[in-house]
């Protein structure tokens, strides 16, 4: 019997598995694919991988900027490809190793539950005192798309795959995957159209932050058709035309490919949950208490239990699951304190509230802005759109939006100020080197206050 059976190895799940595993617990992952799940293969390293080829290809373009001269700047979609699926290796190989090290056994194959306390995989019945589901998510198709048939309609997995660079796509949904795909089409020069059926694109981001990206992104070709929906997608000689309504009017876009990003729905399937008492809900979300326990003996994390379907929270997740079961510890996550970073150039990065969120949920609100273009180091680097936004309840900093280069980077101090409910007193006393982005950030504190110094108040 296994103190601990992990089904999925992602983020969440080899997360949990390391935990209990340094808990000297025996620990058994069950993994149907790749070790790393969404995350490693099909996911943020891929798509960060392409950006950086992307960003940097673009940057080159206009590197004569900076006095230097740069000739023939081309591109060579197989190396992309290669460099790509080299760095997904060494993590993956990576996470291997980690797990061997810490003893913790492997088994590769799709796992079902038998019971509460018995999973079957391989035709193998196993036992474990307690199982962590970490099986994730995958893209959800609208109902509307069933009737599209195409090899051009396609989810974001299959794009990894691309053997050549598309000349034209239509990405339908403007939340962050369809963004950062079509950002690293848009930089290789494929025709991308985006069309979201919100009013704005990036749903939960602040409006103003979103409104300034999607004005960054249109300046660099991009086309975005917001308040838009498919009506119908044809094929003919290897073309498709998307046929849509944005507002009253129809449009037609004629394109190589169709991809798309409509969300996630729980990978709980095939799990055979019926045969335990975990309840779902919504797309096959998971429900559990605040500290990830789905029913007796077995506990979900990651994007199987919904919210933020974010890696950083999976392996949060993980790592307080296996305390809490292991430890008797009441680990949990406040979801205002999950940072999310869309990975544009220049990058979004968030935590706590929006302004938005702020609004309707505090009193006394103050916002500080501060844009890039009064900041040295910005105006050196040649990135100087966005600007950093900052919410204040009282003298209590409770949000951050940074649209700036390395927004992600910066994020994490703005995190353990909200966490700690920092109070501008302080924040106004912290001393920021010069020059550097995060400057922008100390004159945004100061500008909640009217007291910037590099702008007028
Ligand atoms: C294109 C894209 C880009 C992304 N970029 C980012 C980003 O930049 N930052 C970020 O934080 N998040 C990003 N995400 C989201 C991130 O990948 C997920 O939040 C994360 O992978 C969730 O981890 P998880 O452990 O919950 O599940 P997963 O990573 O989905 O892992 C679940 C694993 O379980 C396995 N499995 C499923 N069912 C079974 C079964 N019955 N038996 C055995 N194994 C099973 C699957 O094969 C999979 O390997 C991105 C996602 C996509 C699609």
């Amino acid at each position: 019997m296994y103190d601990l059976i992990v089904i999925g190895g992602g983020l969440g799940g080899y997360g949990g598995a390391i935990r209990a595993a340094q808990k000297n617990k025996k620990v058994l992952l069950i993994e149907k694919n790749r070790i790393g799940g969404v995350c490693l293969n099909t996911g943020c390293i891929p798509t960060k991988a392409l950006l950086q080829s992307a960003n940097l290809y673009r940057e080159l373009k206009e590197i004569d900027k900076f006095g230097l001269k740069v000739e023939n700047i081309s591109f060579d979609w197989s190396e992309i490809s290669q460099y790509k699926n080299g760095v997904v290796e060494k993590l993956v190989k990576g996470v291997e190793f980690l797990l061997r090290k810490n003893k913790v056994d492997i088994e590769k194959g799709e796992a079902f539950f038998k019971d509460n306390n018995t999973v079957s995989v391989n035709g193998k019945e196993l036992k474990g005192k307690n199982i962590l589901v970490a099986v994730g998510s995958k893209p959800a198709c609208p109902r509307s798309f069933e009737n599209f048939k195409s090899e051009r309609i396609i989810f974001s997995d299959e794009f990894f795959k691309f053997e050549s660079i598309p000349s034209s796509m239509v990405i339908v949904g403007g939340g962050v995957i369809g963004i950062e795909i079509a950002s690293v089409l848009n930089s290789f020069g494929t025709k991308v159209e985006i069309i979201e059926i919100l009013d704005e694109i990036l749903p939960g981001i602040d409006r103003e932050i979103v409104k300034d990206l999607k004005r960054i992104l249109k300046k660099r070709g991009l086309k975005i058709h917001t308040g838009t929906s498919v009506e119908d997608i044809r094929e003919e000689s290897n073309k498709l035309t998307v046929k849509a309504k944005e507002g009253n009017e129809e449009i037609k876009i004629e394109t190589e490919y169709v991809l798309i990003a409509t969300g996630r729905v729980a990978n709980t399937c095939s799990l055979k949950l019926e045969n335990t008492s975990v309840k779902t809900e919504g797309r096959g979300f998971i429900t559990t208490d605040k500290y990830f326990k789905a029913a007796e003996n077995i506990y979900a994390v990651g994007d199987v239990i919904g919210g933020k379907l974010l890696a950083h929270k999976a392996l949060h997740e993980g790592i307080s699951a296996a305390e809490n079961m292991f430890e008797g510890a009441k680990l949990s996550i406040e979801n205002h304190l999950i940072p999310a970073v869309i990975y544009t150039e220049p990058e979004i990065a968030t935590i706590g509230f929006t302004e938005e969120e702020a609004r309707e949920k505090f009193d006394n609100i103050k916002v500080g802005r501060f844009p890039l273009a009064a900041n040295g180091k910005a105006l050196i680097e040649g990135a100087s759109a966005g600007f950093m936004k900052l919410i204040f309840s009282e003298d209590i900093l409770i949000g951050a939006t940074l649209l700036s280069t390395s927004a992600g980077e910066m994020i994490s101090s703005l995190t353990y100020m909200i966490k700690q409910k920092a109070k501008y007193k302080d924040l106004r006393e912290i001393v920021f080197p010069h020059p550097t982005i995060s400057e922008a950030i100390g004159e945004a504190f100061m500008n909640a206050f009217k007291e910037a110094i590099h702008i007028i108040n």
